[in-house]
């Protein structure tokens, strides 16, 4: 019997070992892990440089409080912000935290200019932003926040692609706009580029912060650094998390100066954010993302697997309604519930996960191999036949 809390609804399925893409169970089967620990392992399993770099650390220094000097934290929040729009980065451990962090910035940051009532964060309904009591209600969906009241207020909500409600929703409270930049769990439904420079621009016009989390889409999974690096706009503050640590749980805020400046001593802190053994392993993630042509190859890959897919829609119409995606943010959305789909894959060995709106996510490491992806498209294609032939 399991004494673990019944709060996931765990496949029964367990691994031994993984390399790259692939992942070994326990009872001797060999999947090809389109998962990746949810956009988490962007070098895949075991990857030797990031094995090497966190090794290293162990032998030196695991953990020190944020009342010291990290030199390691100093390093890869440099190279965070030389590469990104961010002048300052603050350290956290996961995406939540990052997020929740990303808000307390917002509302300092009026708070420090006298305007404490500019204090509400306006978030798309049903997005994700992480479990924490603040993020589920920021989420604004009904299933996150069942059971947990009482409601954590501070936050409004409009529609995915409603612009006329985006800006009726906009008040003289209102301190910040939050959403993801490719919406990840509520089923790959991407801002498109306009939308994202109207963003920016009804931002500076009402003078709000605009806050895109980019905690899934973000680190090299939509094949550039930021998903809205495309839009080629500035967001005041992005909270990442998944992909930076490559396994290791790593989350951080960037943001501009003028809202780091208002982040003074003793208002925010974490004990665990930023410790060195975490700071190895981004650093090394950081070598890995920025070698020349590797992003490059993220956005060739990450098309080809696109048009692939599609071609699986065109001849499977009537199993396929979609096809979504950004990079290596992909998803098939299905007419009907995607579950027993998903575990036909997994009996063919590929391994994928659920996402909102009848979404199959595909989230292969961002190092993926053409003949990775050939061996997922034959699989998902296998599956789509035998579905049919039902
Ligand atoms: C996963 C995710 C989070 C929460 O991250 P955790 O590490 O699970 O707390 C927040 N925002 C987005 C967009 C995510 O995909």
């Amino acid at each position: 019997m399991s004494h673990l809390v019944k709060n996931y609804n765990r496949r029964k399925i367990a691994f031994k070992r993984g390399k790259g893409s692939y992942l070994y169970s326990t009872n001797g089967k060999k999947y090809l892990d389109f998962v990746q620990g949810i956009a988490v392992n962007s070098f895949g399993h075991s990857n030797p440089y990031l094995s090497k770099a966190i090794n290293k650390q162990t032998k030196k220094v695991w953990h020190v409080s944020n009342a010291f000097i990290i030199p390691e934290g100093e390093k890869l929040a440099k190279r965070l912000t030389q590469k990104t729009f961010a002048d300052y980065v603050l350290f956290q451990n996961s995406g939540a935290e990052a997020t929740e962090a990303a808000i307390k910035a917002a509302r300092r940051y009026f708070y420090a200019i006298g305007k404490p009532n500019k204090n509400r964060i306006l978030c798309i309904k049903n997005s994700f932003h992480g479990r924490t009591l603040g993020a589920i209600f920021a989420s604004g969906s009904k299933k996150m926040t069942e059971g947990f009241g009482p409601k954590v207020p501070g936050f409004d909500h409009f529609k995915f692609g409603d612009h006329n409600g985006l800006k009726k929703a906009i008040t003289k409270n209102t301190a910040a706009i939050m959403c993801e930049t490719a919406m990840g769990e509520s089923g790959i439904k991407v801002i498109p580029e306009w939308c994202l420079k109207g963003l920016r621009k009804i931002c500076n016009k009402r003078k709000i912060l605009l806050i895109l989390d980019e905690v899934q889409c973000g680190v090299g999974r939509s094949g550039k650094f930021f998903a809205f690096d495309y839009a080629k706009i500035k967001p005041d503050i992005v909270p990442i998390a998944k992909g930076i640590g490559g396994g290791f749980p790593l989350g951080a805020v960037l943001m501009n100066k003028k809202v780091a400046s208002t982040l003074t001593a003793g208002s925010h802190g974490s004990t665990f954010g930023g410790n060195p053994l975490a700071m190895s392993v981004g650093n090394a993630v950081m070598d890995l993302i920025f070698k020349k042509g590797f992003l490059k190859n993220v956005q060739k890959i990450s098309k080809y697997f696109m048009v692939e897919l599609k071609k699986i829609k065109e001849d499977y119409p009537e199993i396929i309604k979609e096809v979504r995606g950004i990079g290596l943010l992909l998803g098939l959305q299905l007419h009907g519930d995607q579950t027993k789909f998903i575990k036909e894959l997994e009996k063919n060995k590929l391994l994928t996960i659920k996402a909102g709106e009848n979404v199959i996510r595909i989230l292969p490491p961002l190092n993926v191999r053409k003949q990775e992806i050939d061996l997922a498209i034959k699989i998902i294609r296998n599956t789509c036949n035998q579905e049919s032939n039902l």
